[in-house]
């Protein structure tokens, strides 16, 4: 298999391969530590691709075999095991690789280990690698086949003694805590004759056991502990493979069944001696375990369990965390894009479910302690993501639900602004209503996320648009008004300026003070429907009094003009002058008193512009709500001023001359005809 084994260099696979010699997909075996004491960078591959282990659980077995050299150690491996680890040549007596070699059992989820090469003692090597070799198993083997010769049997300072001398001390420095897994030692004896019952055997080796546990330094607290309290022992025995071929296979048979056969009573693998790692932690474990081993550092196995947890929740995080971001990644696009995702929450929830589930069940197998911290860490990993969306889905949700909220009134408003208040009210809940909902499918339920803030910055916003709409609305109705009493004082005032009676003023004010009258009705029914307090209904009156007194205003200064002003005039007068009592245009005769009626039309023109120059009524005659308004100016009650008035009056008289000159001219012509 193709890997990267994680150190950054890249050695290539093919220098890898080279080195690390079963690395034909032909073979099922694995060479785990070779020669040079390194550890293999492929036991994950092949636990996970060849052996498909890793996805076990505890739901998995480790043996491990130890023994002298070519006592039949690996023939014996293969034959309960299937497998197919090297056999040292009968004829050849070659020497077998040395190193560990691992493989997987056939039909059973259980690793076999075949250490090769322990024999330092008989050929007077330093014991290092079987001690090492020794560690190794005992830390991660369930069970230890003890491989042995019937002759070997109660030689007591033979080299199988000091073997399991190394193991029980090797036991003692891995397993001095409490509750500690045992672990089986299985005794093989192998060529085993029967001459000597198995009972005696094994009576003779236990005793030789006690001796060399008594034997054993002890560490402090474990003075009086037991060898039972740290082993359990199994016997077996194998007749000779050549000599006695038949009851061999039937005895490796019986063998078989005890380590494969889990109804049989003498079933090897009890949990008791299980390591307690998951199996997808098992290659990382037994790296760091062989790590120490050679770098001769302390063995201390929970720690080793604790940072093996660790590895493994990052390593789970890390690969669950990649779906977790493949899987929500796609909504950001869409949330920068502006848009609102209300299935979102949903989704992203689903996706928190699944991800977590799947961290749980490879995680929880794991260190209790680190694993719980892990999964927090993961917990938060995870909604920090999320969050990030929350709020961009806040930010997009406000703008949209303050679209509703316009779209909403603005669309109840279309027909008028009856009702304002409700209307205003209909829409705001609508829209508070949606962003609350959007905003709670979104929230993930196990984060204590808060948007308190968020949603008063939403309301506050609705609050300003709310109160503009409201201002405009109340200016439509304004204007409206001013239509109304724009339409109802032009033309009447006109009509009576025309006509000029001496009450011409009282006159206007009346329709000045109806108009208002009507108007306040007016605006107070309008007003009704915005909920407005007694207090602004005034203020509003009190507006539309001052506009009105404004618009009374235009309208006379239009009506004003010096044009107008004289065409008035000028009307007055010739009516007077150039008709008679009965409308009828008059012909001048001569001894007509010209003089006389030119002087009275002239005089009642003349108080025509002097009844103009000011309103002339009292001031209570006006509504004291205008009177005394501030923004009253009794000025305004002057129409023309002294001089303005004088200067049209001026004008006006040399208007009547001319008609004057233009009458006594008429008689000359007359009479001279
Ligand atoms: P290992 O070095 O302990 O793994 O031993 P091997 O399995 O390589 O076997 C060493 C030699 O012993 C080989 O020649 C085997 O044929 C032989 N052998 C295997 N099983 C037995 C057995 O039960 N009795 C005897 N006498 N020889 C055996
Ligand atoms: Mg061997």
């Amino acid at each position: 298999p193709d890997v990267d084994y994680g150190d950054g260099e890249h050695t290539s696979s093919e220098a890898l391969k080279k080195k690390w010699l079963t690395l034909d997909p032909e073979d099922p075996r694995l060479q785990a530590v070779n020669e040079e004491q390194e550890f293999t960078p492929f036991l994950l591959d092949y636990m996970r691709d060849k052996w498909h282990v890793t996805d076990q659980g505890f739901d998995y077995n480790v043996v491990a075999v130890f023994g002298s050299q070519s006592t039949g150690k690996s023939t014996l491996l293969n034959r309960l095991f299937g497998t197919n680890f090297d056999v040292m040549n009968e004829t050849a007596r070659q020497q077998t690789t040395k190193g560990i070699w691992v493989s997987k059992a056939a039909d059973r989820s259980l690793l076999v280990l075949d250490v090769e090469g322990t024999d330092g003692r008989e050929r007077g090597e330093d014991q290092d690698f079987e001690r090492k070799s020794a560690l190794f198993s005992l830390a991660i083997a369930e069970v230890l086949i003890i491989n042995m010769w019937e002759h070997q049997v109660g030689l007591y300072n033979g080299a199988n003694m000091g073997l399991l001398k190394t193991v029980f001390e090797v036991n003692l420095q891995l397993f001095q805590q409490k509750g500690s897994p045992k672990t089986c030692l299985f005794f093989v004896i192998r060529d085993f004759t029967g001459a000597t019952p198995m009972e005696n055997l094994q009576a003779t080796l236990m005793k030789d056991l006690e001796k060399i546990w008594a034997g054993l330094v002890k560490p402090a607290g474990k003075e009086s502990s037991s060898i039972g309290d740290f082993f359990e022992f199994n016997f077996a025995g194998l007749p000779h493979k050549i000599y006695a071929r038949e009851s061999f296979e039937a005895e490796a048979q019986k063998l078989k069944n005890r380590f494969y056969d889990k109804q049989d009573p003498a079933f090897t693998f009890k949990p008791v001696f299980h390591k307690h790692i998951p199996a997808d932690g098992f290659p990382k474990f037994a790296e760091s375990i062989w790590e120490k081993i050679v770098s001769n550092r302390d063995l201390d196995l929970p720690t080793q369990q604790q940072l093996l947890a660790q590895y493994r929740c990052d390593e789970i995080m890390r690969v669950v965390y990649e779906g977790f971001n493949d899987n929500i990644k796609g909504y950001r696009s869409q949330l920068e894009a502006g848009k609102v995702l209300e299935e979102m929450g949903r989704e992203t929830e689903q996706y928190y479910r699944k991800a977590l589930e799947a961290f749980d069940k490879d995680g929880s197998r794991y260190n209790k302690e680190v694993y719980e911290k892990k999964r927090a860490e993961f917990v938060d990993k995870m909604a920090t993501a999320l969050h990030v969306y929350y709020v961009q889905q806040l930010r997009n949700l406000h703008k949209r639900a303050l679209n509703l909220f316009n779209e909403k009134l603005t669309e109840s408003l279309k027909a008028d602004d009856s009702d304002f208040a409700r209307k205003l009210n209909d829409a705001r809940e609508q829209a508070e209503a949606y962003y609350r909902s959007v905003e709670e499918g979104t929230r993930l339920k196990d984060a204590n996320w808060s948007s308190d803030e968020y949603f008063f910055q939403f309301k506050t916003e609705i609050d300003e648009i709310a109160a503009r709409k409201r201002t405009e609305a109340m200016e439509r109705i304004v204007k409206s008004l001013e239509r109304f009493i724009a339409g109802n004082l032009t033309e009447p005032i006109e009509v009576l300026l025309n006509d000029g009676p001496i009450d011409v003023w009282t006159r206007i004010i009346d329709a000045f003070n109806d108009t208002i009258v009507e108007a306040e009705e007016k605006l107070r029914k309008r007003l009704s429907g915005f909920n407005s307090s007694e207090q602004e209904v005034a203020a509003s009156v009190q507006d539309m009094k001052m506009e009105a007194w404004g618009i009374l205003q235009k309208t006379i200064h239009d009506e004003f003009a010096d044009v107008k002003v004289i065409e008035r005039l000028r009307h007055k007068f010739e009516g007077k002058f150039r008709y008679d009592e009965a409308g009828l245009p008059r012909v001048w005769k001569p001894g007509d008193d010209i003089d006389g009626q030119f002087s009275k039309a002239r005089d009642e023109a003349d108080n025509l512009s002097v009844l103009y120059s000011k309103i002339d009524v009292p001031l209570s005659k006006l509504d004291s709500a205008i009177t005394e308004d501030e923004r009253f100016d009794p000025h305004s009650m002057v129409v023309l001023s002294p001089a303005k008035l004088q200067t049209l009056r001026d004008r006006f008289k040399r208007e009547a001359d001319l008609l004057f000159v233009e009458a006594k001219r008429s008689i000359v012509v007359t009479t001279a005809k």
